[in-house]
Protein backbone atom coordinates (compact mmCIF):
# COMPACT_ATOMS: atom_id res chain seq x y z
CA UNK A 1 0.00 0.00 0.00
CA UNK A 2 1.11 3.73 -0.70
CA UNK A 3 1.73 5.23 2.54
CA UNK A 4 2.06 8.69 1.39
CA UNK A 5 -1.52 8.42 0.12
CA UNK A 6 -2.66 8.99 3.75
CA UNK A 7 0.29 11.19 4.82
CA UNK A 8 -0.57 14.81 6.16
CA UNK A 9 3.20 16.07 6.44
CA UNK A 10 3.52 19.49 5.72
CA UNK A 11 -0.36 19.90 5.91
CA UNK A 12 -1.87 22.19 8.68
CA UNK A 13 -5.26 21.10 10.56
CA UNK A 14 -6.88 23.09 12.52
CA UNK A 15 -9.45 20.99 14.90
CA UNK A 16 -12.24 22.73 17.42
CA UNK A 17 -13.28 21.11 20.30
CA UNK A 18 -9.32 19.79 20.78
CA UNK A 19 -8.88 19.80 23.94
CA UNK A 20 -11.30 16.50 25.75
CA UNK A 21 -13.36 13.42 23.55
CA UNK A 22 -13.81 13.31 19.67
CA UNK A 23 -11.60 16.25 18.90
CA UNK A 24 -8.65 15.48 20.81
CA UNK A 25 -8.36 11.86 19.41
CA UNK A 26 -9.01 13.20 15.93
CA UNK A 27 -6.07 15.86 16.64
CA UNK A 28 -3.87 13.39 17.86
CA UNK A 29 -4.90 11.18 14.82
CA UNK A 30 -3.85 13.76 12.44
CA UNK A 31 -0.42 14.48 14.33
CA UNK A 32 -0.15 10.74 14.17
CA UNK A 33 0.11 11.06 10.41
CA UNK A 34 2.44 14.10 10.21
CA UNK A 35 0.15 17.19 10.12
CA UNK A 36 0.61 20.48 12.28
CA UNK A 37 -2.11 21.14 14.05
CA UNK A 38 -3.86 24.49 15.15
CA UNK A 39 -6.44 23.43 18.33
CA UNK A 40 -9.03 25.41 19.25
CA UNK A 41 -10.91 25.09 22.75
CA UNK A 42 -13.50 27.16 24.08
CA UNK A 43 -10.67 28.42 26.79
CA UNK A 44 -7.30 28.25 26.10
CA UNK A 45 -7.25 24.90 28.23
CA UNK A 46 -4.90 23.39 25.78
CA UNK A 47 -1.90 22.49 27.35
CA UNK A 48 -2.08 18.81 27.81
CA UNK A 49 -3.27 17.96 24.28
CA UNK A 50 -0.63 20.56 22.80
CA UNK A 51 2.11 18.77 24.81
CA UNK A 52 0.80 14.95 23.63
CA UNK A 53 1.04 16.62 19.93
CA UNK A 54 4.60 17.80 20.15
CA UNK A 55 5.44 14.59 21.28
CA UNK A 56 4.65 13.13 17.86
CA UNK A 57 6.88 16.04 16.20
CA UNK A 58 4.15 18.05 15.01
CA UNK A 59 3.93 21.75 16.04
CA UNK A 60 0.74 22.80 17.80
CA UNK A 61 -0.70 26.09 18.39
CA UNK A 62 -3.34 26.24 21.10
CA UNK A 63 -5.77 29.00 20.84
CA UNK A 64 -8.94 29.49 23.09
CA UNK A 65 -11.67 30.88 21.31
CA UNK A 66 -15.88 30.49 22.54
CA UNK A 67 -17.84 29.72 20.00
CA UNK A 68 -20.92 30.36 21.50
CA UNK A 69 -21.59 33.64 20.06
CA UNK A 70 -20.21 32.96 16.70
CA UNK A 71 -20.67 36.91 15.08
CA UNK A 72 -18.47 37.89 18.20
CA UNK A 73 -15.69 35.40 17.63
CA UNK A 74 -15.42 35.99 13.57
CA UNK A 75 -12.70 38.66 13.82
CA UNK A 76 -10.73 36.99 15.87
CA UNK A 77 -11.27 33.98 13.87
CA UNK A 78 -10.79 35.59 10.78
CA UNK A 79 -7.21 36.76 12.24
CA UNK A 80 -6.14 33.18 12.89
CA UNK A 81 -6.80 31.92 9.64
CA UNK A 82 -4.88 34.68 7.83
CA UNK A 83 -1.91 34.40 10.43
CA UNK A 84 -1.95 30.19 10.13
CA UNK A 85 -2.93 29.09 6.53
CA UNK A 86 -4.86 25.56 6.99
CA UNK A 87 -5.28 22.74 5.54
CA UNK A 88 -7.68 20.82 6.79
CA UNK A 89 -9.98 22.33 8.94
CA UNK A 90 -12.12 19.93 11.31
CA UNK A 91 -15.53 21.35 12.71
CA UNK A 92 -15.81 19.31 15.68
CA UNK A 93 -17.03 21.39 18.78
CA UNK A 94 -20.21 20.67 20.12
CA UNK A 95 -22.69 20.54 23.23
CA UNK A 96 -26.12 18.83 23.34
CA UNK A 97 -29.17 19.70 25.65
CA UNK A 98 -31.27 16.97 26.89
CA UNK A 99 -34.87 17.93 27.53
CA UNK A 100 -38.39 16.78 26.67
CA UNK A 101 -39.08 18.62 23.47
CA UNK A 102 -42.24 20.72 24.79
CA UNK A 103 -40.14 22.03 27.83
CA UNK A 104 -36.75 23.67 25.53
CA UNK A 105 -36.55 27.07 25.89
CA UNK A 106 -35.96 29.13 22.71
CA UNK A 107 -32.53 30.41 24.48
CA UNK A 108 -31.54 26.86 24.84
CA UNK A 109 -32.52 26.26 21.20
CA UNK A 110 -30.80 28.75 20.10
CA UNK A 111 -27.60 28.13 22.09
CA UNK A 112 -27.25 24.53 20.87
CA UNK A 113 -27.84 26.03 17.15
CA UNK A 114 -25.22 28.43 17.73
CA UNK A 115 -22.42 26.39 18.49
CA UNK A 116 -23.73 22.98 16.64
CA UNK A 117 -24.66 24.44 13.61
CA UNK A 118 -24.19 28.22 13.24
CA UNK A 119 -20.37 28.40 14.11
CA UNK A 120 -20.15 25.18 11.84
CA UNK A 121 -20.67 27.63 8.94
CA UNK A 122 -18.70 30.29 10.10
CA UNK A 123 -15.59 28.32 10.12
CA UNK A 124 -16.70 26.68 6.82
CA UNK A 125 -17.05 29.81 5.10
CA UNK A 126 -13.98 31.94 6.61
CA UNK A 127 -11.73 28.75 6.12
CA UNK A 128 -13.09 28.02 2.60
CA UNK A 129 -12.52 31.15 1.45
CA UNK A 130 -9.13 30.70 1.87
CA UNK A 131 -9.04 27.61 0.68
CA UNK A 132 -10.82 28.26 -2.86
CA UNK A 133 -8.38 31.26 -3.27
CA UNK A 134 -5.21 28.58 -2.98
CA UNK A 135 -6.95 26.19 -4.64
CA UNK A 136 -7.28 23.29 -1.95
CA UNK A 137 -8.10 22.59 1.12
CA UNK A 138 -10.21 19.67 3.03
CA UNK A 139 -13.40 19.93 5.74
CA UNK A 140 -14.36 17.77 7.76
CA UNK A 141 -17.93 18.18 9.52
CA UNK A 142 -18.15 16.01 13.01
CA UNK A 143 -22.33 14.88 12.32
CA UNK A 144 -24.09 12.39 14.17
CA UNK A 145 -26.54 9.53 13.58
CA UNK A 146 -29.18 12.05 14.55
CA UNK A 147 -28.27 13.83 11.15
CA UNK A 148 -30.53 10.72 10.39
CA UNK A 149 -32.21 9.69 13.00
CA UNK A 150 -34.58 12.43 15.67
CA UNK A 151 -33.22 10.67 18.60
CA UNK A 152 -34.84 11.44 21.66
CA UNK A 153 -35.53 14.50 23.62
CA UNK A 154 -32.96 16.12 21.82
CA UNK A 155 -34.65 18.26 19.36
CA UNK A 156 -32.40 21.20 18.63
CA UNK A 157 -29.14 18.48 18.59
CA UNK A 158 -30.89 16.40 15.86
CA UNK A 159 -32.35 19.83 13.86
CA UNK A 160 -28.26 21.12 13.90
CA UNK A 161 -26.33 17.73 13.14
CA UNK A 162 -29.25 17.19 10.04
CA UNK A 163 -27.96 20.53 8.67
CA UNK A 164 -24.73 19.71 9.06
CA UNK A 165 -24.84 16.87 6.69
CA UNK A 166 -27.16 19.44 4.70
CA UNK A 167 -24.48 22.14 4.66
CA UNK A 168 -21.71 19.59 4.06
CA UNK A 169 -23.36 18.42 0.65
CA UNK A 170 -24.37 21.97 -0.41
CA UNK A 171 -20.49 23.23 0.08
CA UNK A 172 -19.21 20.54 -1.41
CA UNK A 173 -21.57 21.04 -4.22
CA UNK A 174 -19.99 24.36 -4.87
CA UNK A 175 -16.58 24.29 -3.94
CA UNK A 176 -15.44 20.20 -5.78
CA UNK A 177 -14.45 21.82 -8.79
CA UNK A 178 -12.33 24.22 -7.25
CA UNK A 179 -10.42 21.77 -5.13
CA UNK A 180 -11.98 21.70 -1.93
CA UNK A 181 -13.34 18.82 -0.14
CA UNK A 182 -16.47 19.28 2.14
CA UNK A 183 -17.13 15.35 3.82
CA UNK A 184 -18.44 14.79 7.30
CA UNK A 185 -18.48 12.10 9.62
CA UNK A 186 -20.87 10.50 11.50
CA UNK A 187 -20.16 9.39 14.81
CA UNK A 188 -22.12 6.46 16.37
CA UNK A 189 -22.49 6.11 20.28
CA UNK A 190 -18.82 7.20 21.55
CA UNK A 191 -17.79 7.23 25.15
CA UNK A 192 -17.29 10.94 25.50
CA UNK A 193 -18.52 13.71 28.49
CA UNK A 194 -21.17 14.47 25.81
CA UNK A 195 -22.67 10.95 26.59
CA UNK A 196 -21.90 11.11 29.69
CA UNK A 197 -26.26 11.62 31.00
CA UNK A 198 -26.94 8.74 28.41
CA UNK A 199 -24.68 6.75 29.91
CA UNK A 200 -25.66 7.23 33.53
CA UNK A 201 -29.27 6.36 32.37
CA UNK A 202 -28.62 2.26 32.43
CA UNK A 203 -31.83 1.55 30.77
CA UNK A 204 -31.08 4.00 27.87
CA UNK A 205 -27.55 2.50 28.02
CA UNK A 206 -28.61 -0.86 27.78
CA UNK A 207 -30.85 0.03 25.32
CA UNK A 208 -28.36 1.52 23.44
CA UNK A 209 -25.72 -1.40 23.56
CA UNK A 210 -27.78 -3.99 22.62
CA UNK A 211 -28.58 -2.77 19.12
CA UNK A 212 -24.59 -1.79 18.34
CA UNK A 213 -23.84 -4.82 16.05
CA UNK A 214 -20.24 -4.55 16.87
CA UNK A 215 -21.42 -5.28 20.73
CA UNK A 216 -19.66 -2.19 22.37
CA UNK A 217 -19.98 1.61 22.33
CA UNK A 218 -17.28 3.41 20.24
CA UNK A 219 -14.33 5.08 21.71
CA UNK A 220 -12.49 8.69 20.47
CA UNK A 221 -9.84 6.69 18.49
CA UNK A 222 -12.58 5.03 16.01
CA UNK A 223 -12.79 8.05 14.18
CA UNK A 224 -9.34 8.49 13.49
CA UNK A 225 -9.35 6.82 10.85
CA UNK A 226 -11.79 8.19 8.97
CA UNK A 227 -10.75 11.35 9.90
CA UNK A 228 -7.15 10.91 8.10
CA UNK A 229 -8.29 9.07 5.61
CA UNK A 230 -10.87 12.23 4.57
CA UNK A 231 -8.12 14.75 5.58
CA UNK A 232 -5.99 13.15 2.99
CA UNK A 233 -5.39 12.75 -0.94
CA UNK A 234 -6.65 9.91 -0.41
CA UNK A 235 -9.93 11.45 -0.61
CA UNK A 236 -9.16 14.13 -3.56
CA UNK A 237 -12.57 12.39 -5.11
CA UNK A 238 -14.66 11.96 -2.36
CA UNK A 239 -17.13 15.26 -1.45
CA UNK A 240 -19.99 15.65 -0.04
CA UNK A 241 -20.60 12.36 2.07
CA UNK A 242 -21.29 11.69 5.37
CA UNK A 243 -19.29 9.02 6.45
CA UNK A 244 -20.82 6.74 8.99
CA UNK A 245 -18.46 5.44 12.10
CA UNK A 246 -21.09 3.14 14.23
CA UNK A 247 -20.20 -0.20 14.70
CA UNK A 248 -23.15 -0.93 12.44
CA UNK A 249 -26.00 0.92 13.76
CA UNK A 250 -27.30 2.17 10.98
CA UNK A 251 -26.98 -1.13 9.37
CA UNK A 252 -29.53 -2.76 11.92
P1 LIG B 1 -17.10 16.45 24.25
O1 LIG B 1 -15.95 15.73 24.88
O2 LIG B 1 -18.10 17.11 25.10
O3 LIG B 1 -16.48 17.47 23.20
C1 LIG B 1 -17.09 18.66 22.81
C2 LIG B 1 -16.01 19.70 22.59
O4 LIG B 1 -16.62 20.90 22.10
C3 LIG B 1 -15.31 20.05 23.91
O5 LIG B 1 -13.90 20.04 23.73
C4 LIG B 1 -15.81 21.45 24.21
O6 LIG B 1 -14.86 22.26 24.88
C5 LIG B 1 -16.09 22.00 22.82
N1 LIG B 1 -17.04 23.10 22.92
C6 LIG B 1 -18.26 23.07 23.50
N2 LIG B 1 -18.81 24.30 23.50
C7 LIG B 1 -17.91 25.12 22.89
C8 LIG B 1 -17.88 26.51 22.63
N3 LIG B 1 -18.87 27.32 22.98
N4 LIG B 1 -16.78 27.02 22.01
C9 LIG B 1 -15.75 26.23 21.66
N5 LIG B 1 -15.71 24.90 21.91
C10 LIG B 1 -16.78 24.36 22.53
O7 LIG B 1 -17.93 15.44 23.37
P2 LIG B 1 -17.60 14.68 21.99
O8 LIG B 1 -18.48 13.52 21.96
O9 LIG B 1 -16.14 14.48 21.82
O10 LIG B 1 -18.15 15.73 20.93
C11 LIG B 1 -17.43 16.12 19.78
C12 LIG B 1 -18.38 16.19 18.59
O11 LIG B 1 -18.83 14.89 18.27
C13 LIG B 1 -19.63 17.04 18.83
O12 LIG B 1 -19.93 17.79 17.67
C14 LIG B 1 -20.70 15.99 19.06
O13 LIG B 1 -21.97 16.44 18.73
C15 LIG B 1 -20.22 14.91 18.08
N6 LIG B 1 -20.78 13.59 18.29
C16 LIG B 1 -20.53 12.89 19.45
C17 LIG B 1 -21.07 11.62 19.57
C18 LIG B 1 -20.83 10.77 20.81
O14 LIG B 1 -21.42 9.70 20.92
N7 LIG B 1 -19.99 11.19 21.73
C19 LIG B 1 -21.86 11.08 18.57
C20 LIG B 1 -22.09 11.82 17.43
C21 LIG B 1 -21.54 13.07 17.29
P3 LIG B 1 -14.91 22.33 26.49
O15 LIG B 1 -14.78 20.93 26.99
O16 LIG B 1 -13.77 23.21 26.85
O17 LIG B 1 -16.26 22.91 26.82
Amino acid sequence: MNAELFSLRGRTALVTGARTGIGRAVALGLAGAGADLVLLGRTDDLGEVSEQAGALGVRAEGVGVDLADPAAAEPELAALLDRRPIDVLVNNAGIIHRQPAAQVSHADWRRVLDVDLDAVFLLCRLAGERMLARGHGKIINIASLLSFQGGLRVPAYAAAKHAVAGLTKSLANEWAPHGVQVNAIAPGYIRTNNTAALRADEERAAEIGSRIPAGRWGEPADLVGAAVFLASGAADYVNGHVLVVDGGWMAR
